[in-house]
């Protein structure tokens, strides 16, 4: 459902992604590792257009809404194009960015009923549905204050769910978190894997990417420099870079 090619995204001086193609399958879990400024939450913030690739092509189901041949400008987007894509990827934070004057419920109905215009009740019903998915039906009218950090991750993705997107992007979800708390926010994000939620995943926790990770993608200075099942990236790394990050993280 999303192909990348080409993507190249400069910042002054600094060239977070060099080159990349990255695409993915309905219903896959892919995710990525690296070292820090490899480019990992670069490459998702270019997916849902948070930030604007310098060149190359990006397809969502079919439309290709940035393309860009070498040399050329790239195509800016209408705001309203804009909206569309976001609406269509939910990115979850590494901070969980929840609105801190909101219920837990009325930030998981907040933009179902701004963006997608959904009736109030028809948002909350659904809203109480995903906070129960994740465990969390009894803090509906609690405020984020109120909560703990992996209490608020989970309503960060009941909300990122609520706009039923096409793809759910995490962002390190758990690296905020005390050890004993990654574990409830893993929980979620193994249980939407296996309901075969596209979702892309950038982590540090290798034991959760083998575990839940269909693709695993390792990137280096901007580059893929190796991707394969979680097998295959784990018990048999090709390039030296990925076994010198392996065995500095494991
Ligand atoms: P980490 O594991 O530390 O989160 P990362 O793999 O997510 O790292 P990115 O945040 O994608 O890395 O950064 C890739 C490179 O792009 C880095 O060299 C970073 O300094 C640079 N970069 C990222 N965002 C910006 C920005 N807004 N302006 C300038 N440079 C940036
Ligand atoms: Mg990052």
């Amino acid at each position: 459902i999303l192909q990348m090619k080409n993507i190249v995204k400069q910042f002054a001086g600094c060239m977070a992604l060099d080159n990349v193609d990255f695409s993915m399958k309905k219903g896959e879990t892919v995710a990525i590792i690296g070292p820090s400024g490899s480019g990992k939450s670069t490459l998702l913030r270019c997916i849902n257009c948070l930030e604007r690739i310098t060149s190359g092509s990006i397809t969502l189901n079919g439309d290709t809404f940035v393309d860009t041949k070498n040399g050329q400008k790239a195509v800016y987007l209408s705001d309203k194009q804009l909206k569309n894509i976001c609406a269509e990827t939910g990115m979850i934070f590494q901070h969980f960015n929840l609105f801190p004057h909101m219920t837990c419920l009325d930030n998981v109905c907040y933009a179902p009923i701004k963006v997608k215009k959904h009736s109030r009740k028809e948002a909350q019903e659904r809203g109480r549905q995903l906070l129960d998915m994740v465990g969390l039906a009894h803090k509906a009218d609690a405020y984020p204050a109120q909560l703990s950090g992996g209490q608020k991750q989970r309503v960060a993705i009941a909300r990122g769910l609520a706009m039923n997107p096409e793809i759910m992007l995490f962002d390190e979800p758990t690296s905020a978190l005390d050890p004993e708390i990654t574990g409830e926010v893993l929980n979620v994000m193994r249980k939407l894997s296996k309901e075969h939620t596209t979702m892309v995943i950038v982590t540090h926790e290798m034991g959760f990417a083998r575990e839940v990770a269909d693709r695993v993608i390792f990137m280096d200075a901007g580059k893929i420099v190796e991707e394969g099942t979680a097998e295959e990236i784990f018990q048999s790394p090709k390039s030296d870079r990925l076994k010198e990050f392996l065995s500095s993280v494991l």
